[in-house]
């Protein structure tokens, strides 16, 4: 595995106890991926060698010149070694960056229909995803269901809520299991709101990515329902 020096070019906190890093690569080099892929972060911590994947959030490069930037989404896991001193870096700050790697990819064009479900820092491949299916006007629609504890570890809120008003094609439906007494959208886990929203299953992909319990028993559901099993794809945390 190769890394390469990255600097940490900015630093924006988007909830609570996430944040997301923009990476510049030195050196001239560049770093083309798909929508999907993930990095290997990298540092030496009193003597050991910390290395941890994280997926890529933005969309891929449209060119050459840009590939030398990536943006992470890095929830803090209070005792984790490499998420407590990434927390500590301040812009200008160097790490070790390797990739990309990964299949859980977005098959384009998209279908119609293909439903995207995400819960917590699992948004990540989703955002690289959406941005460039946005970016590329995609006419198809799509859904994307994403479940958090509360409304505010809801990454990427306005982002999203802002996609949801502009494009007819889209449905956001956010899922809340422990929600605070102000919400009032859907409360519970993503995969059993399947069926509420999408009609016939048979034809469709879909895409799940986060706690390894609700992936293993979305696609569950998912088979249950209709989609083939060759039609799911999948990345846990
Ligand atoms: C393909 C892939 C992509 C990933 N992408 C992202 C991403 O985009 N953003 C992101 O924040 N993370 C992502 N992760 C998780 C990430 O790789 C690390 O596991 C996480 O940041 C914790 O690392 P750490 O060294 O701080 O904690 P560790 O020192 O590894 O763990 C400390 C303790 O916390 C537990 N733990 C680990 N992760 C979590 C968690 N998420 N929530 C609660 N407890 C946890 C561990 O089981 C362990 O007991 C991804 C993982 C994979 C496999």
């Amino acid at each position: 595995m190769e890394f390469f020096n990255a600097e940490i070019v900015e630093i924006k906190e988007l909830i609570h106890n996430a944040k997301s890093f923009l990476f510049r690569l030195e050196d001239g080099k560049h770093f083309p991926y798909q929508a999907g892929q993930f990095v290997m972060l990298k540092a030496n911590l009193h003597g050991e060698e910390v290395k941890r994947a994280y997926s890529i959030v933005s969309p891929p490069p449209k060119d050459f010149k840009h590939a030398e930037y990536i943006e992470l989404i890095i929830k803090h896991v209070p005792g984790g070694k490499l998420t407590d001193y990434l927390f500590c870096l301040n812009e200008g700050s160097l790490i070790e960056v390797a990739g990309p790697f990964g299949q859980f990819i977005l098959k384009e064009p998209i279908q119609e229909g293909d439903i995207f479900m995400a819960t917590g820092s699992g948004i990540a491949p989703f955002m690289s995803m959406l941005r460039k299916v946005f970016r590329d006007h995609n006419p198809k629609e799509f859904y994307l269901f994403f479940g958090v504890r509360k409304m505010k570890e809801i990454i990427y809120a306005d982002e999203l809520y802002q996609w949801d008003k502009e494009h007819e094609n889209f449905h956001l439906i956010i899922c809340l299991s422990n929600p605070e007494k102000s919400w009032n959208g859907e409360i519970g886990y993503v995969q059993d709101l399947l069926e509420q929203y999408v009609d016939g299953f048979e034809n469709k992909q879909a895409y799940l990515c986060g706690l390894p319990i609700m992936v293993e028993q979305s696609k569950q559901k998912l088979i249950e329902l209709g989609v083939k099993k060759e039609n799911i794809y999948h990345e846990e945390y």
